[in-house]
This record gives structure tokens, C-alpha cells and sequence, in this order.
């Protein structure tokens, strides 16, 4: 046997050791592969800001989800107050509204009706529909998409931490709203509009300098 083969051999049953190592390795993957990072405790401490997603039907956990993409700049018509568009405030105790922190007034208001609208089509081929108020100086405000804004956000969110803690706990419940909230996800995200998020005037502070 001449020393090129010996060699050849030593190589091939070298790279077979590594193979057969490397899928015992595989083999002996330790599921959840990414920890969810909370202890049991944790999770306790967290379970009641959870408690109304595990009431909700599928249909209600789903409906939380916007079908269209947020605008996260959205001024207020009541008082022109904050700065560059950013005074909404949304919570999701009241999650179909925003108020202004300047001066508090909630919308969509019928004071400032969103009778205009522009139609965009999504990259799913929808038609996505944008109302917004327009003042007598051409100013748009686009209400509803700023909730969405804080809304998609915010209950990506709670996908998440619904998921920790169905990991920490195996209760089903918690899989169950995670999986309702991560399959809405899926199916309207792709049609999401790309946008922008640039106030569309200057700020009250900026424009005094
Ligand atoms: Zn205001």
C-alpha cells in the first residue's frame, strides 16, 4: 500500500469521525433550542397583564392585529401643541382611540372627521385604505393609522410574552392566543405598505430656532 493511499484513508476516516460526532450532536439538540428566558416566577409576575388575551376568542385575538401599516406621526388639530407630531398617546385600554398628552382631546373625534382618503395598493395586491382629517390648511392627520402604529407594536409584543410563558408553564391556553396572534401576523404583514416615519412638520421647538 503506497503512503498516498495510507494517507487517503487516515483523511476519509478522519471526516467520518467528524460526521458521525457532529450528528450525535444534532441528535442531542435540548428543546426549546432558544431558552425563553424567564423563570417560573417570572412568569407568574407577568400572568395577570396577560389574562384578557387568554378570554378572547380566536377571532378577538385576531382582530387586535391592523390589517394595514401604522403611521407613527400623527399631529393634533385640537391644540398644535408637543412636538413634531409625536403627542398621540395609545394604550391598550382603550384600544381603538389615541388622545393627545398636550391637551387631551381622544380620536377619531367627529369634531375632526376623517372624510378624506388615500388608497393605496398593497404588495398583495390589495387595495389599503388611508382616512385621514384635513385642515383648512392642507394639514393631513391620519388618525386611525397611528393606532395601528402603536397596536402592531404592541401586541407583537404580547405574542411574545405569551409565548415565554406558555414555555415556562406548558399551559396551552397560552399557546393557543400566541398562535392566533403569530398566524395573524403572518398573513397580514406581507401585505403591509412600506412607509415612512417623518413627522410631516416641523417640530414647535424647531420652529422657533
Ligand atoms: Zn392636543
Amino acid at each position: 500500500m503506497t503512503r498516498h493511499l495510507l494517507d487517503l484513508m487516515l483523511v476519509v476516516l478522519l471526516l467520518f469521525a467528524a460526521w458521525t460526532t457532529a450528528a450525535a450532536s444534532i441528535g442531542a439538540v435540548v428543546h426549546p433550542v432558544y431558552p425563553p428566558g424567564i423563570s417560573a416566577a417570572d412568569a407568574k409576575a407577568i400572568e395577570p397583564r396577560l389574562a384578557r388575551y387568554l378570554a378572547m376568542s380566536d377571532a378577538e385575538l385576531r382582530a387586535l392585529v391592523p390589517k394595514q401599516t401604522g403611521l407613527s406621526y400623527c399631529g393634533c388639530p385640537n391644540c398644535q401643541g408637543g412636538t413634531a407630531e409625536n403627542n398621540m398617546v395609545w394604550s391598550p385600554e382603550d384600544p381603538d382611540h389615541v388622545h393627545c398628552k398636550s391637551c387631551g382631546k381622544v380620536y377619531p373625534s367627529p369634531d375632526y372627521p376623517m372624510t378624506h382618503e388615500i388608497h393605496v395598493k398593497s404588495p398583495s395586491g390589495e387595495d389599503h385604505v388611508y382616512r385621514y382629517y384635513e385642515d383648512a390648511k392642507g394639514q393631513q392627520y391620519f388618525f386611525e393609522a397611528r393606532i395601528w402604529y402603536d397596536r402592531i407594536h404592541y401586541y407583537d409584543e404580547i405574542a411574545l410574552q405569551l409565548a415565554k410563558v406558555y414555555a415556562a408553564t406548558h399551559d396551552e391556553r397560552y399557546a393557543q392566543a400566541t398562535a392566533a396572534l403569530v398566524d395573524q401576523y403572518a398573513r397580514v404583514v406581507p401585505g403591509y405598505v412600506p412607509s415612512t416615519s417623518t413627522p410631516t412638520s416641523p417640530s414647535s421647538s424647531s420652529a422657533q430656532t
